[in-house]
C-alpha cells in the first residue's frame, strides 16, 4: 500500500459511514458541528502510519488537534503510561462510558482514562455543548446507552 498523506474522498466516505459519522474519540455527532470532522492517523505518519482503513479514524477537529502523534498517555489513577484508544482495535464502550446526565465521559480502563486526559475529552466546550445536545435529547449517541452507565 503507498504511504500517502492524503485520503480519497472514497475512502473519506467509507470511513464516515463505519463511524457512523461519530467522533471515534469523543463521539461527537458530526451531524450537528460546523466543522466536517477529519481523518486521523491511529498510528500517525509519523510513525510509520499508513493511510489505509485499518489506520484511519474519523475524529472531530479538536480530538484530531490534540492527539496529534501521540499513541500513549497517563493514566491518571495508576500514573503509568498505556497505549491511547485505538478505534481499529478496541470497542469505544470497553473503553468510555457517560455519566448518567451524558455530560461527561468516564474511563472504565487505564486506557480510556489515559485518552480523556491527553484528548482532553471533557474539555469545557465539549460539555456546554453536550448539555445542549442532552436537552433535545441528540445526545449521548443512542448505541452508547446500551451499557448502563456508571452510578
Ligand atoms: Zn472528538
Amino acid at each position: 500500500m503507498p504511504r500517502r498523506r492524503a485520503v480519497s474522498r472514497t475512502m473519506q466516505a467509507q470511513i464516515r459511514q463505519r463511524a457512523q459519522a461519530l467522533c471515534e474519540y469523543c463521539h461527537t455527532a458530526e451531524q450537528w458541528q460546523y466543522v466536517p470532522f477529519t481523518v486521523d492517523h491511529i498510528v500517525p505518519l509519523v510513525h510509520g502510519g499508513m493511510t489505509t482503513l485499518t489506520n484511519l479514524a474519523l475524529a472531530c477537529f479538536h480530538c484530531n488537534r490534540r492527539k496529534s502523534a501521540q499513541q500513549t498517555g497517563l493514566d491518571p489513577i495508576s500514573g503509568v503510561v498505556v497505549p491511547l484508544f485505538h478505534p481499529r482495535q478496541q470497542r469505544w464502550l470497553d473503553h468510555f462510558v457517560w455519566s448518567a446526565d451524558g455530560l461527561l465521559v468516564a474511563g472504565r480502563t487505564a486506557t480510556g482514562r489515559a485518552t480523556i486526559t491527553a484528548l482532553a475529552l471533557n474539555r469545557e466546550r465539549a460539555v456546554a455543548i453536550r448539555a445542549a445536545d442532552v436537552a433535545v435529547g441528540r445526545h449521548p449517541p443512542r448505541d452508547d446507552l446500551h451499557d448502563l452507565p456508571l452510578p
